[in-house]
């Protein structure tokens, strides 16, 4: 449990350093249950922060995003650290980013948040409707809602998203300063949704990637919204030279697809952030746990675990399986 008191005085004494340009933390949103990213560059605005089930944004994505932005000419890069508030599955974001050497580890502090779950939106939203305004809490096994003046309790279970019925990493593998009493392991992952998958025929895979991918709108949310896609220069949506064309239609939108699932092998961290943001439903987790199980499977690699351990697609072992080459 965070205690956001507490949660909000590290904040206070964190943006008052010296060396910290800005904490990057969740405040509530402007309508229905969600929470919403926070930058707070003076003291005084660690007031709105608040840790919640509805904070379901990786911020390690902003880390990138401040770490390009572009300097002005005549102008020194500003080389205070940036601090970033990471449940269990976002602080693997940050160790994967640091394996890749994206920045230094010193341009980074990062408070982590010891956490027991995250809802998924859409079954929040399937389940009330149209709600102005509303807040969601973790009490035990149950979440309460409350909207309207009203309070309803629901079961864990029921509305809580799917990547923490899995979840290995609950409390921050990495952190500076952590805002809570660590929690332990409280699922595992068997990899049964990926089996069911896998056990489809080829023309059934088809079948069900044609209607989902089909539906997609070219909106790059799922891009924009994971940590793990930072370059850049994106090859998807180059013009010079093209890879593939803007329109939205079935072939190119495979061609997306597969591409980024390609440019995610070995580096995804499973945070679901990208199939969270997708407006059209489409389920990118399916995708990326396919390529994270057979990575993990043909290579024994856990991406986001260890900063030290080398990128995977840079490394070759002598014990690498290597029977699919022909
Ligand atoms: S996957 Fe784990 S760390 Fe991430 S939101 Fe769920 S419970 Fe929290
Ligand atoms: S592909 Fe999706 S699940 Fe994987 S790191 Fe990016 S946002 Fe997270
Ligand atoms: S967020 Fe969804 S609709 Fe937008 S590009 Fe990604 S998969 Fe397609």
């Amino acid at each position: 449990m965070v205690d956001i008191t507490k949660l909000r005085d590290i904040a206070k004494e964190v943006i008052s350093r010296d060396d910290v340009r800005q904490v990057i933390g969740y405040r509530p949103g402007t309508y229905g249950f969600r929470a919403r990213p926070a930058f707070v560059l003076e003291p005084a605005d660690a007031d709105e922060l608040i840790f919640s089930p509805a904070c379901i944004n990786n911020l390690a994505t902003y880390i990138v995003i401040e770490e390009k932005l572009p300097v002005p000419r005549g102008q020194e890069p500003d080389s205070r650290k940036v601090a970033v508030m990471v449940k269990g599955c976002d602080s693997r974001a940050i160790i994967q980013q640091l394996e890749e050497k994206a920045y230094d580890r010193d341009h980074v502090l990062v408070l982590g948040i010891p956490c027991e779950g995250v809802v998924d939106m859409d079954k929040v939203n399937a389940r009330f409707p149209n709600v102005d305004k509303g807040d969601i809490a973790l009490e035990g096994d149950k979440f309460v809602i409350s909207f309207n003046g009203t309070k309803e309790e629901v079961a864990k279970d029921e509305l809580l998203a799917d990547k923490c019925k899995r979840c290995r990493y609950p409390t921050p593998l990495v952190s500076d300063e952590m805002l809570g009493d660590e929690v332990e392991r409280f699922a595992d992952d068997d990899f049964s949704d990926v089996e069911v998958l896998e056990k489809k025929s080829r023309d059934e895979k088809w079948a069900y990637w044609e209607e989902k991918f089909s539906r997609c709108a070219r909106c790059y949310a799922c891009r924009n919204a994971c940590p793990m896609c930072y370059c850049e220069d994106c090859v998807l949506t180059r013009l010079e030279p093209m890879w593939m064309r803007r329109s939205v239609d079935i072939s190119e939108n495979t061609a997306y697809h597969i591409a980024r699932a390609y440019h995610l092998a070995g580096r995804c961290i499973q945070c679901g952030a990208c199939e969270q943001a997708c407006p059209m439903d489409i389920p990118l987790m399916d995708l990326n746990r396919k390529f994270y199980k057979d990575v993990r499977e043909l290579f024994d690699y856990e991406p986001g675990t260890d900063a030290e351990q080398p990128p995977l697609l840079s490394t070759f072992s002598v014990d690498d399986r290597e029977d699919f080459i022909l």
